[in-house]
């Protein structure tokens, strides 16, 4: 579809509506109209879901806690001086040590980009842009057209933005906004950043992965003045030196945060805490960064409100679910060329992700087998038509296996002993616990690598499994992810720094929110326009028999869709 079909069809949407809605029924804490002509009602406060999730946190005065189950954040030595250049080798080994949401985050595409090509580190460079703007970090600034041309792309498929961009010609709801941004830095987050441009914000922007990045994106924003600091391929080094060259900025200071991690929040923490003082709030989208937020205000630490992005139904039902029944099947051919009909698949958990891998395979096809601890997960996959099996029950006869759990160890050593030659092993899963590969780097099985990505692990006696993406998360790593869906994510990113952004003194306290469903459904209605969809309207008389507002909020917050 063409940029001018979606843009003509957007016109259609019914915002009036919408934004109604938003004033009829404030949230109790909604105390004032906010400029934006968008829902407005004030933000959820929710307990964090996964108490001690597991994941690192900084405290206020710096210092990084560790919860259990997950390994402690490592961050570059605060004395290390940023000039040092690791070596190509170092700079793997030190990538291997990263973060982990900075490497295992979910919400990327992988780039197309070649990086081979120029070994000088783009730190050593001195670009300019076309109007002599140097305030930039980035691989090649001559890649800007066709970095242009991948922004072009993208926007076709995010009509939210688009339509959100239409709607503020004249109206600036983020006019005075400085927002320092650190997520994947891909064509559809350029989309988000320059929605956030046209919606009158400065931005300044990091990745929050040093993967991910598409150089030629980077390019084109580099070109169009955002002062952009990221590369695909970078060291750890290079990833605080660029989120540091964001914030750390004479004359500018943010005001707004968006994170998808917690890097960024944590360097700022731990390094500008005074910061703080200017800045109205942190939206952050990924559950590693979600949790931490989670512990700070636990320990009466956090110093500002932030959104909760992950936890939206917007995110989770849409990206957990969807992105996943599209990307599973793109992740494994590109990496392995399988066929999957016929072939005899065992997807670990039956969660959101369970639920979309498990979907497209069958589609598709395969036979599959599914495991599961919870047995509300598990009838749902019974009655969805999948065999619920214990994993060594069908561990030798799988041809692939697909752990979706977010757990740890759910793939151990023993069971991989057990799999036939040729078995396909790969993780969906945030983090990469869940396959036990440390368990494999033993003398007596040698490593192959046989392409990117695809490892060969091969048994005394000939065997061989086949490892995707060293048990990191497939789609993450060895393909891309539709850009429709995160158009979804984006979008509910945009509302929630504007809400944040405009909410008066007082709405929101130091504490951690989720937006209201009102704000769910607007993204969700903004989407609609591009399938052509027709939303039916409730008469006085059915809205009056369901108690409802006909603008919505349309289910309950318990609702579970
Ligand atoms: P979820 O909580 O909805 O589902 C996980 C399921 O795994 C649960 O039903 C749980 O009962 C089950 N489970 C836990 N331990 C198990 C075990 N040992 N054996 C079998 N089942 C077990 O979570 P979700 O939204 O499906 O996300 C799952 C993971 O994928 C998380 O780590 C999440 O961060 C990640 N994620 C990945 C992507 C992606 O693009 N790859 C997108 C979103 C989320």
């Amino acid at each position: 579809m063409s940029v001018q079909a979606v843009t003509a069809k957007m016109a259609e949407v019914e915002l009036k509506d919408v934004t109604a809605a938003a004033t009829v029924e404030p949230s109790p804490v909604t105390t004032a109209p906010s400029p934006v002509k968008m829902p407005q009602a004030s933000a959820m406060k929710r307990p964090d879901p996964q108490q001690n999730g597991g994941e690192a946190f900084v405290n206020c005065d710096g210092t990084v806690a560790e919860a259990p189950r997950m390994k402690k954040i490592q961050f570059a030595d605060q004395k290390q001086e940023f000039n040092k250049r690791p070596t190509k080798i170092s700079r793997r080994s030190l990538s291997r040590s990263i973060s982990q949401s900075s490497t295992d985050s979910y919400s990327s595409a992988a780039s197309y980009t070649d990086s081979s090509d120029d070994e000088t580190s783009p730190r050593d460079k001195q670009q300019k842009n076309s109007k002599g703007n140097a305030d930039f970090c980035i691989k090649n600034i001559k890649q800007a057209d066709f970095g242009r041309r991948e922004i072009e792309i993208a926007e076709q498929e995010m009509p939210a933005l688009m339509a959100l961009r239409k709607r503020a010609q004249g109206e600036k709801p983020l006019a005075g906004a400085k927002i320092v941004g650190c997520t994947h830095i891909t064509a559809q987050t350029a989309v988000l950043m320059e929605t956030l441009s046209a919606l009158g914000a400065q931005c300044r922007w990091a990745a929050c992965n040093i993967y991910s990045t598409q150089n030629e994106v980077a390019a084109a924003l580099a070109e169009g003045g955002f002062s952009v600091f990221a590369w695909k391929g970078e060291s750890e080094d290079d990833f605080w030196w660029c989120i540091d060259r964001c914030v750390n900025v004479e004359g500018w200071q943010p005001n707004m945060i968006l994170d998808d991690g917690g890097d960024l929040t944590h360097w700022i923490y731990k390094k500008y805490p005074n910061m703080f003082k200017k800045i109205k709030g942190i939206v952050e989208e990924s559950v590693t960064g979600v949790h931490r937020l989670y512990q700070l205000s636990k320990a009466g630490k956090l110093c500002v409100p932030a959104m909760n992005v992950n936890d939206s139904v917007t995110k989770q039902k849409f990206d957990n679910l969807y992105c996943c029944r599209e990307s599973i099947l793109d992740g494994l051919k590109r990496t392995t060329d399988v066929m999957f009909g016929g072939k005899q698949v065992v997807v670990c958990g039956y969660g959101e992700v369970g639920k979309g891998c498990s979907a497209a395979l069958k589609a598709m096809g395969s036979i599959v087998y599914v495991t599961e601890i919870d047995p509300i997960c598990a009838l749902q996959a019974c009655m969805d038509g999948f065999r619920l099996v214990k994993l060594n029950e069908v561990i030798r006869q799988v041809d692939i296996v697909i752990t979706c759990t977010g757990n740890k160890n759910v793939v151990v050593r023993e069971y991989m002993d057990r799999m036939k030659n040729g078995c396909i092993v790969c993780n969906m899963g945030h983090s990469n616990t869940e396959i036990d590969v440390a368990s494999l780097r033993t003398p007596e099985l040698t490593w192959e690598r046989v392409r990117s990505q695809v490892d060969h692990v091969i048994w005394p006696d000939g065997k061989r499994i086949v490892l995707l993406a060293e048990g990191r998360l497939l789609n993450l790593s060895c393909s891309t992810v539709p850009t429709f869906v995160l158009s979804i994510t984006a979008t509910t990113q945009a509302l929630a720094l504007i809400e944040l952004y405009n909410a008066p003194e007082g709405r929101y306290k130091q504490d951690v929110y989720l937006l209201p469903k009102k704000m769910d459904e607007y993204v969700a209605s903004l989407h609609l326009p591009t399938f052509d969809a027709h939303l039916t309207e409730l008469s006085d008389e059915q809205a009056k028999y369901l108690g409802l507002n006909k603008n919505g909020p349309f289910k309950p917050n318990y609702y579970r869709y």
